[in-house]
């Protein structure tokens, strides 16, 4: 059996890197580069039960453990590590000080509070995505997996319209299976087959050449601007010396080129000067990377994983949202059972079933790819 993998994200890695390990043949196909999109420049932050007592709660808590046991297995290094995660609020306009729970990282400014502890070593933890998202790559490579670079724009159908293969830049692979995983980008895929839409939520990050010191924390801000805005900075410290902040949304429509996504205008400077406001020593440190990129999610806001109705060999995983770093070991694992014995028997698929939403008419999707 010959799985076609569309897309090159932490998703569509995953599912290879699973598939490998079982021995059953998979080409990734990538139109721009592995981990080129919101695999390689979102946050890499894990939670065990931030996901407890919603749908993902089973797929969130068997990721969580498949990230322990991956970092331990393949020996390849992306920078996992636990640590603590606390709760800030900071403000332009007021006083915030007495939200103070607990002592703050000396690296924030003196008026930003720490309200709360909201994950512990226990429960939290993170990697570095673009190196994660390789490394699954590589370990999928090194187990027979091919890579081709080139964009699908299309897929082949045999008798019974059951898919036989993929288009890539025109030209014919074959392939007994298709797994669509071009995360935001799957939205194209609705001109070939029954799916939903798919959307993608732009959101700013930069990268500052800063250790905070002398422990990492991530931290959740919550903060307002002096304009009276709020926003919700994310803040990643990583091992290799740098620090990872997201959190500016952007309703700046997908280009379909993956390679043209670029930060909003003034977008970026924006989201330094929130920095420098919750952590002065921070926000002037010298920036690294400027970047933006899309979550690709679905009208439910849950994921998109699992066989494509009435077309034999089509399988879609996508629509992670905010946790696809997370979720990508167990969606890899629980695909490669789906497509090799039928069913995942690790992690029940159906609520994640593109069966539950109404697939976007054929032919509202006109865009070139
Ligand atoms: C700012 C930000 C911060 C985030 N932080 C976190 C976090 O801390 N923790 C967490 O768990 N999640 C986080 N996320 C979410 C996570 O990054 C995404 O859910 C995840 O990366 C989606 O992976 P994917 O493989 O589905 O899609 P993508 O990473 O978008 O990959 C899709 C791939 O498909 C390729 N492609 C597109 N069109 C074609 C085509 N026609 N042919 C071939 N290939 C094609 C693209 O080039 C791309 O490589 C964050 C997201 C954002 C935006």
């Amino acid at each position: 059996m010959r799985v076609l993998i569309c897309g090159g994200g932490v998703i569509g890695t995953s599912i290879a890197y699973f598939l490998s390990q079982r021995g059953i043949e998979a080409v990734v196909i990538e139109r721009t580069g592995i981990a080129n999109a919101a695999s390689g420049k979102s946050g890499g932050f894990l939670a065990l039960d931030w996901c407890d007592g919603s749908p993902v709660e089973p797929l969130a808590r068997r990721s969580f453990a498949l990230h322990a046991e991956l970092a331990e297995k393949i020996d390849d290094e992306w920078g996992y590590r636990r640590l603590d995660t606390l709760g800030v609020v900071s403000s332009a306009r007021r006083d915030v000080r007495s939200f103070r729970r607990l002592d703050g990282p000396g690296w924030l400014a003196q008026d930003a509070a720490v309200h709360g502890q909201l994950g512990s070593s226990e429960t939290t933890a993170q990697i570095d995505p673009a190196a994660f998202t390789g490394a699954m790559m590589h370990a999928a490579l090194r187990a027979g997996t091919r890579l081709l670079m080139g964009t699908v724009n299309g897929l082949m159908f045999g008798e019974g319209g059951a898919v036989r293969g993929a288009v890539v830049d025109g030209q014919e692979v074959a392939g007994d299976a298709v797994v669509i995983a071009m995360g935001p980008w799957s939205v194209l895929a609705s001109r070939w087959l029954p799916l939903p839409a798919v959307y993608g939520l732009k959101g700013h990050s930069l990268v500052f050449r800063y250790t905070p010191e002398p422990v990492p924390h991530a931290l959740f801000v919550e903060l307002e601007t002096e304009k009276g805005t709020l926003a919700s900075p994310e803040v990643f410290p990583r091992p290799d010396g740098t620090t990872y902040v997201c959190g500016l949304s952007s309703e700046a429509p997908l280009p379909v080129d993956p390679a043209a996504v670029a930060p909003d205008e003034g977008g970026t400077a924006r989201l330094r000067a929130m920095t420098t406001q919750f952590s002065p020593a921070l926000g002037g440190a010298e920036v690294l990377t400027e970047q933006a990129c899309y979550r690709p999610v679905v009208e439910d806001g849950l994921p998109l994983i699992g066989a494509v109705p009435g077309i034999d060999g089509a399988y879609a995983a996508t629509a992670h949202s905010v946790w696809g770093m997370l979720n990508a070991p167990a969606t890899g694992e629980a695909v490669a059972e789906l497509i090799a014995d039928g069913a995942s028997s690790t992690v029940d698929l159906a609520p994640f079933s593109p069966a539950r939403l109404t697939p976007l008419a054929a032919g509202a999707v006109r865009t070139e790819v």
